[in-house]
């Protein structure tokens, strides 16, 4: 199998001094790298009913839709504010420093529909969270949390406790 570690770029003080930050680029531009990721995310949902697949922008956008398209599931925008024209549900969140929001269209979840929610990668567990919950407010059902990257130093989990998570890397 692919070293899919060996194709993510580590870019040390990016965006700010001190943050060691994962460059996906690197992985989405090769071929073999790209196609064993979406593979395997693929593969761990495979035979369970997904009705949409939501991605978080931005860099969630480049692995949602594929996963979507393999599973033979809708693909659902989670946006930061101001970008989705129709009318939105809106989660705020804490960050280090002050708080973020994002948005979804609120028919983009009917009630009891199965979804999976996917991004690149899960730090603090705070951006997650905050959709999963998003997601729920408009009654969909939230079967799982799939990241390319998962940072196990920085215990995003516990803010995911009781949820399905799945990561195809550990740091
Ligand atoms: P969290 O809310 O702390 O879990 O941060 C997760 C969000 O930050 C995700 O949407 C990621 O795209 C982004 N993120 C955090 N660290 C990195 C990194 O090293 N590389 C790329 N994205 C990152």
């Amino acid at each position: 199998m692919t070293d899919l570690k060996s194709l993510i770029r580590e870019v040390p003080d990016f965006p700010k001094p001190g943050i060691n930050f994962f460059d996906i680029t690197t992985l989405l531009k090769d071929p073999e790298g790209w196609k064993a990721t979406i593979d395997a995310l693929k593969a761990r949902y495979e035979g369970i009913q997904v009705d949409v697949v939501v991605g978080i922008e931005a860099r969630g956008f480049f692995f949602a839709p594929a996963i979507a398209y393999a599973l033979g599931a809708g693909f659902v925008p989670v946006r930061k504010p101001g970008k989705l024209p129709a009318e939105t549900e809106t989660v705020e969140y804490a960050l280090e420093y002050g708080t973020d929001k994002l948005q979804v269209h609120k028919d983009a979840i009917q009630p009891g529909m199965k979804v999976l929610i996917i991004d690149d990668v899960l730090a603090t567990g705070g951006t997650a969270s905050a959709v999963a919950q998003l997601i729920e407010r408009l009654g969909g059902q939230v079967l799982g949390l799939g990241f390319l990257i998962e940072l196990d130093f920085l215990n995003g989990k516990t803010k995911l406790e009781g949820r399905e998570v799945y990561s195809v890397l550990h740091y």
